[in-house]
C-alpha cells in the first residue's frame, strides 16, 4: 500500500447527539446505536437513536422557527449571508470533514477530498446566491386588477437522506430549503450519521437561529417514518431506495398530503458506439460504474456495447477493473474502499451468485477482498441478457453488466426497457446518434461523451420509478416554494 496520511484514530468525531432547537440533546428514550467503520467493522461511536417523541420535539422547534421565529422575518440577503458563512466554515474544515466522511462511509479519502467536499461547498454557495432572486411575476389579467405572484417558502420540511454521499446529499437538501426560507428536520442514514451532525454544528457556529436546522439521527421505521407521517410537516424530501419511496408516498397520502419529492434507484444505460474514442469510453464506463464503490443511484450499470467493438472494448474494461486498487480508504492511492455495511455487502454478493448461475459470463472479480471490512472485487459480467436479474435490479455495488447491441433503434428500445429512468450516457463521435440517444432515452440526465458530471446549477432527478421532482439548479427551488397569487382591485 502507498502512503497512509491519516489513520482512523486521528479523525475528530464531532457531535453524536440530536440537534433540536439549537441544542444538543439525548434521544427521549435515551437510546443510542453504533456507527461502524466499514473498513475494519469496528465501532466508531455511539449515536443518539431518535424516535417519534424526538420527531415531535424537532418538528415543533422547526414550526416555531418558521411561524414565529426570526427565520421568516430576516431578509433574504441575510439568509444568503448565513449560507455563505456555512459554506466558508465547511471549506475551512474540509480536511477534517473529508476524513470523517471516509471513516463513517468507507469512501477513499482522495475522493472525499476531490469530489464530496468541493461539490458540497459549491452547492451551499450556489443556493446562497438564490436567496434574494426568488422573483414572482406581475400578470396582466382581465379587469381593473393588479395581479402578481410571490414565491413563498413551503414551510417545515422533513428531509431523509441515504448513506452513499452523506455530506453532499445533506447539501442538496439543505441548500434549496434554506434558500427558499424553509425550516427543516433532517434525518441522515443510520449507517453514516457523523458528518451531518458536524455540519449542523458548523451551522450553529455560522449563526443560524435555533430551530431552523434540526438533525435527528436514527433508523428509517422509527425516526424516518414518524417524520414523513407528521401532520405538521409541510413537505418531505426523500433520497433512497425505490422500495422506501413507495412507503414515503403512502405516509403522505395517509397523513396530511404533504408534498413529496423522491430521488430513488436506477439501472442506467451507458451506450458505447463503435465510432467512439475507445480508450475514453472505456475509462468513462469504468468510472461510471465503479466510482464510489458502485454505490451511486445513477451508476452506469448496463453497458451497451456495439457488437463490432465488443471484444476489444471488453478487454479494456477487464484490464481496468483488475488494475483497480481496492483497500484502506485512508490510503491516498486507494481507488475503491469497502461497501458501506454488512447488509449491502451480503446483497451484492447475493447478486454476484445469481449472476454466476444465470444471466451472464463472469469475466473478472466476483469475490470478497480480505477477511475484514466489506470489500468486494470489481466485477464484470459479459453477454448479460436483458431479462437477467442482474440486468434488471439495482445492485448498488461494483458489478458491471456488458450487453452487446447492433443498431440505434434496438439500443434505445433496450435502454428504455427498465422501470427506472435516472440517467443515461452515450459515447460516440456521430452527432446524430448522440442526439438520438439524448432525445429518446427516458432519463432525467443524459451525458454525452462523459459521465457523472455534476454541478449545483444542473438539475438532477428521475423519470419513471427513479423518482419525482428535480434537485439542484433553479428548478430545485420549486420543491421548496409555494406560488401565491395576489390580486388587488384597482377599481
Ligand atoms: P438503503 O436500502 O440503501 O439503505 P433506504 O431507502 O432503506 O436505502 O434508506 C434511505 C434512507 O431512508 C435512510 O435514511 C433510511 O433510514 C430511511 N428509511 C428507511 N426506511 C424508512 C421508512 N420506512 N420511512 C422513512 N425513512 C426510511
Amino acid at each position: 500500500m502507498g502512503s497512509t496520511t491519516m489513520s482512523p484514530a486521528d479523525v475528530k468525531i464531532g457531535p453524536t447527539r440530536l440537534l433540536i432547537n439549537g441544542e444538543w440533546q439525548e434521544s427521549a428514550g435515551g437510546k443510542t446505536f453504533e456507527t461502524i467503520n466499514p473498513a475494519t467493522e469496528e465501532v466508531i461511536a455511539l449515536v443518539a437513536d431518535a424516535d417519534a417523541a424526538d420527531v415531535d420535539r424537532a418538528v415543533a422547534a422547526a414550526r416555531r422557527a418558521f411561524d414565529e421565529g426570526p427565520w421568516r422575518k430576516i431578509s433574504a440577503s441575510e439568509r444568503g449571508r448565513l449560507m455563505n458563512k456555512l459554506a466558508d466554515l465547511i471549506e475551512s474544515n474540509q480536511d477534517d470533514l473529508a476524513a470523517l466522511e471516509t471513516l463513517d462511509n468507507g469512501k477513499p479519502i482522495s475522493e472525499s477530498l476531490s469530489a464530496d467536499l468541493p461539490l458540497t461547498i459549491a452547492c451551499y454557495r450556489y443556493y446562497a446566491g438564490w436567496t434574494d432572486k426568488l422573483h414572482g411575476k406581475t400578470i396582466p389579467i382581465n379587469g381593473p386588477y393588479f395581479c402578481y405572484t410571490r414565491h413563498e417558502p413551503v414551510g417545515v420540511c422533513g428531509q431523509i437522506i441515504p448513506w452513499n454521499f452523506p455530506l453532499l446529499m445533506q447539501a442538496w437538501k439543505l441548500g434549496p430549503a434554506l434558500a427558499a426560507g424553509c425550516t427543516l428536520v433532517l434525518k441522515p442514514a443510520e449507517q453514516t450519521p457523523l458528518t451531518a451532525l458536524r455540519v449542523a454544528e458548523l451551522a450553529m457556529e455560522a449563526g443560524f437561529p435555533p430551530g431552523v436546522i434540526n438533525v435527528l439521527t436514527g433508523f428509517g421505521p422509527t425516526a424516518g417514518q414518524p417524520l414523513a407521517r407528521h401532520m405538521d410537516v409541510d413537505k418531505i424530501a426523500f433520497t433512497g431506495s425505490t422500495e422506501i419511496g413507495h412507503e414515503i408516498m403512502k405516509y403522505s397520502a395517509e397523513s396530511n398530503l404533504k408534498s413529496v419529492t423522491l430521488e430513488l434507484g436506477g439501472k442506467s444505460p451507458n451506450i458505447v458506439f463503435a465510432d467512439t474514442d475507445l480508450d475514453a469510453a472505456a475509462e468513462g464506463a469504468h468510472f461510471a460504474l465503479f466510482f464510489n464503490q458502485g454505490q451511486c443511484c445513477c451508476a452506469g450499470s448496463r453497458v451497451f456495447v456495439e457488437h463490432s467493438i465488443h471484444d476489444k472494448f471488453v478487454e479494456k474494461l477487464v484490464e481496468k477493473a483488475k488494475a483497480r486498487r481496492v483497500g484502506d480508504p485512508f490510503d491516498r492511492d486507494t481507488q475503491q474502499g469497502p461497501q458501506v455495511d454488512q447488509d449491502q455487502f451480503d446483497k451484492i454478493m447475493g447478486y454476484i451468485e445469481v449472476g454466476k448461475q444465470k444471466g451472464g459470463e463472469l469475466l473478472c472479480g466476483g469475490a470478497r477482498v480480505g477477511k475484514k471490512g466489506y470489500f468486494v472485487e470489481p466485477t464484470i459480467f459479459d453477454n448479460v441478457s436483458d431479462d437477467a436479474k442482474i440486468a434488471r435490479e439495482e445492485i448498488f455495488g461494483p458489478v458491471l453488466c456488458v450487453m452487446p447491441f447492433t443498431d440505434v433503434d434496438e439500443v434505445i428500445r433496450r435502454a428504455n426497457d427498465t422501470p427506472y429512468g435516472l440517467a443515461a450516457a452515450v459515447w460516440t463521435r456521430d452527432i446524430e446518434k448522440a442526439h438520438a440517444i439524448a432525445n429518446n432515452v427516458r432519463a432525467g440526465t443524459v451525458w454525452v461523451n462523459c459521465y457523472d458530471v455534476f454541478d449545483a446549477a444542473a438539475p438532477f432527478g428521475g423519470f419513471k420509478m427513479s423518482g419525482s421532482g428535480r434537485e439542484l439548479g433553479e428548478i430545485g427551488l420549486d420543491a421548496y416554494t409555494e406560488s401565491k397569487t395576489v390580486t388587488v382591485s384597482l377599481d
